[in-house]
């Protein structure tokens, strides 16, 4: 197998090669179910499936065979080595890769893969962060397979990897990664859809699942532009930098044509995904210039969150193969959007049906209205928790950023759906209205749903249509995180809502029932529900009326996950345990405090080997220049002013700079969440004076001195 990119591609990366069809080529690297049915024998195959489909634990009988089959197909493919690939809490992914190749004992070298191997592995996990969870002396931690997820090779220039999805956990059997409390919260809330599919008499459905598609933007630079900035480098965002004069005012990159570097780009990096068995179904320019989003086509949850993180790896393996740099922060470059991933999310039943999607059928229609009562009533009480889940160093420069969601949560549902909960809190409708069509009086053209027709852009949380789109994840988060939150929030509610229909279904039907559970999940959601624009003041005004909870930073973010009744809900639940929680919540907040230092130390090496030798040599050009006119013949007042605010800025520089180390210095001996609000409160503004400094010195120095490359060269592809 080839990469279509490395052939024939000239130097903008236009590809002469063969075209390959994307079905041909889907899922050719996945041991998938038809592989699986190959190359199984029928019973070993159908016990699989059951701990596939059917969430059975998997018969460690069979381990062997299943492993047996996977290294065979796995080495025909050109795969040298087997890893067990897991999602620590750093949010990013981790494998330890082990060869297939082993020698016996006279010396026969053997490929080898055993049972035990595939369905567990010990890697050291004393280098992950576990937030105390697990003592460094005991550096024990296990990766267990996760059948539902289908393994893949990972393919190299000269040969490739076997990638086993699995669960990390610690050698006591606490979860030391994201997808753990991700597969119990999934559990969580697939129970109770069932609970309520059955009030309503839905007999046959064998399964509820939640489904998962996320949109993930990014930007690319040019890497050779790029390697000449330190800030992109180490921090994958720009911490100095004045905005280009064309930022995006103009508002013609949006959905504008893709240049085609970067369209070569995405038709590698899709067809690399397509062999991985991702489908990428949209693929477009965003608001701001060098910015681009693919999305891929909803699945599964668990299964959907692992294909993200394989989109990810994917983007950043083929930026550096296109010599791009992928910036997946959330706000890489000041002024200009940031880049979120839109968790879009519903659930399905076993029959393939949108458990929330309006209905023609008025029964239907209130058993969806039932599922959206459910996630309003949840949202009621642990809306927090969604905060909670999108706190990241980097989000906290997106949010609220007049192009982002604020870090107020609220949700959106659309006037049609908000008007039909205000009838039925008034008293119940005549006719519950089914899904409204609109004719567009053109033959040629067919009637168009019109629920989906009202959409609101500024809301954290948004129905649209047959889905909600959570906005507020950041470009480079694991959408595990706030899914399972999301999960969490929801089995709740849907447990509540069940039992308040349950309680009477021996007075009146199961619709009744239902509609006035409903009519209770509006009153007690009024609160969190805003139809108007979220980025505006009085939106700012009315949600502190409200009392809604307003963490603007991201260690008050996080905080939100110690309080009691939170923590008692993913307890209870059996998502979490205090104990994770309370270590779930040092692992952010230690990311928090050392990415701060990480960008507080680049900042301080920049200033000192790049901006302040500038300034110097600008006044010294300055100072020749100056000596070099006539005296008295022309005002040099001005330009002493120039050679004063250069002096100032360089004295302005030197000594914030020093404030700066001073305070890193000071915070080192405190204590986390010291250090945390230290660094939060007076890092934050002296770290901004400085950039406003920095940006000030740039719009003033010659383009040959300046030792960084602008804005506009950056956002500026050839
Ligand atoms: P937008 O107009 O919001 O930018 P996109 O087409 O870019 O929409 O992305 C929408 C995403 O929502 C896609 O990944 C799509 O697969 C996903 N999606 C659609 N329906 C569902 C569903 N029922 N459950 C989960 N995700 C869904
Ligand atoms: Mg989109």
């Amino acid at each position: 197998m080839q990469y279509s990119f490395s052939d024939n591609s000239n130097e903008r990366g236009e590809s002469h090669m063969s075209f390959e069809r994307p079905k041909e080529i889907f899922g050719v690297n996945v041991f998938d179910k038809k592989v699986m049915r190959e190359r199984l024998p029928k019973e070993v195959f159908r016990k699989l499936l059951d701990s596939i489909e059917g969430g059975q634990k998997l018969d460690p009988g069979i381990a062997d065979m299943v492993a047996s089959a996977m290294k065979e197909w796995a080495i025909s493919n050109g795969a040298t080595h087997y890893t067990h690939w897991f999602q620590p809490r750093t949010e990013a992914t981790a494998e330890k890769h082990m060869a297939f190749l082993t020698v016996d004992e006279t010396g026969i070298p053997l490929e080898s893969f055993k049972g035990q191997e595939l369905v567990q592995s010990e890697p050291d996990a004393s280098s992950f962060p576990s937030g105390g969870l697990r003592a460094t002396f005991e550096a024990r931690g296990y990766t267990a397979w996760d059948p539902t997820s289908p393994a893949y090779i990972i393919k190299s220039k000269k040969g490739g990897t076997l990638c086993i999805p699995s669960a990390f956990i610690s050698y006591d059997g606490t979860p030391l990664d994201t997808k753990t409390p991700l597969l119990k919260s999934l559990n969580a809330v697939e129970e109770a859809a069932m609970r309520v599919l059955k009030l309503f008499g839905n007999r046959g459905v064998k399964w509820a699942k939640v489904t998962v598609g996320g949109e993930q933007e990014y930007f690319l630079v040019d890497n050779d532009i790029a390697r000449k900035r330190p800030d992109l480098q180490f921090c994958g965002r720009s911490i100095i930098g004045s905005p280009p004069p064309k930022g995006q005012q103009m508002e013609d990159h949006y959905f504008g044509s893709i240049h085609p570097r970067i369209l070569s780009f995405m038709e590698d990096v899709e067809r690399d995904l397509y062999r991985l068995g991702v489908v990428l179904t949209t693929r477009h320019n965003e608001v701001a210039p060098c910015q681009f989003e693919c999305a891929p086509q909803f699945t599964e949850a668990n299964l959907g969150c692992d294909q993200n993180q394989l989109i990810m790896e994917t983007l950043r393996k083929m930026a550096r193969r296109h010599n791009l740099s992928l910036l997946l922060h959330e706000k890489p470059f000041a002024d200009l959007n940031g880049s979120g991933k839109h968790t879009n999310f519903s659930i399905m039943d076993s029959e393939g049906r949108n458990l929330l999607q309006p209905s023609s059928n008025s029964r239907k229609n209130v058993q969806f209205l039932t599922f959206l009562g459910g996630l309003l009533y949840g949202l009621s009480r642990y809306i927090d928790l969604l905060r909670a889940s999108i706190a990241s160093p980097g989000n906290m420069h997106r949010l609220g950023g007049n192009e982002a969601p604020p870090a107020i949560m609220s949700v959106f549902l659309g006037k049609e759906l908000t008007d039909l909960l205000d009838k039925i809190e008034k008293g119940l409708p005549e006719d519950l209205p089914a899904k409204n069509t609109m004719d567009l009086g053109l033959n040629r053209l067919p009637s168009i749903i019109l629920d989906n027709t009202d959409r609101n852009r500024t809301a954290p949380m948004a129905f649209t249509g047959n889905k909600f789109e959570f906005r507020a994840p950041g470009a480079p988060q694991s959408m595990g995180g706030p899914l399972t939150m999301i999960c969490a929030i929801w089995a709740w509610g849907l447990n509540e809502i069940a039992g308040k229909i349950e309680a009477r279904m021996n007075e009146v039907d199961v619709i009744d029932a239902a509609l006035d559970s409903i009519r209770f999940a509006a009153r007690e959601s009024s609160a969190i529900r805003f139809e108007g624009n979220c980025y505006s003041e009085e939106w700012l005004e009315e949600a502190k009326k409200r009392g809604l909870t307003m963490a603007n930073t991201t260690p008050e973010a996080l905080e939100l996950y110690l309080i009691p009744e939170y923590r008692e809900l993913l307890s209870s639940l059996n998502i979490m345990t205090d104990r994770e929680i309370d270590a779930y919540y040092e692992i952010r907040l230690e990311q928090y405090v050392k990415t701060l230092d990480i960008e507080m130390s680049i900042l301080d090496s920049m200033v000192w080997e790049g901006i302040l030798p500038a300034i110097s040599k600008q006044m010294a050009l300055e100072k020749k220049a100056l000596s070099a006119v006539p005296e008295g013949e022309f005002d040099l007042k001005p330009w002493n002013g120039y050679l004063g605010r250069l002096t100032n800025l360089k004295s302005g520089l030197i000594s914030s700079i020093q404030k700066l180390d001073d305070l890193r210095n000071r915070v080192q001996p405190l204590k986390l969440e010291e250090q945390a609000k230290v660094l939060t409160e007076e890092g934050l503004d002296l770290f901004s004076a400085i950039r406003e400094m920095c940006d000030s010195c740039e719009r003033v120095i010659d383009h040959d001195i300046w030792p960084y490359p602008r804005y506009r060269e950056l956002l500026n592809i050839s």
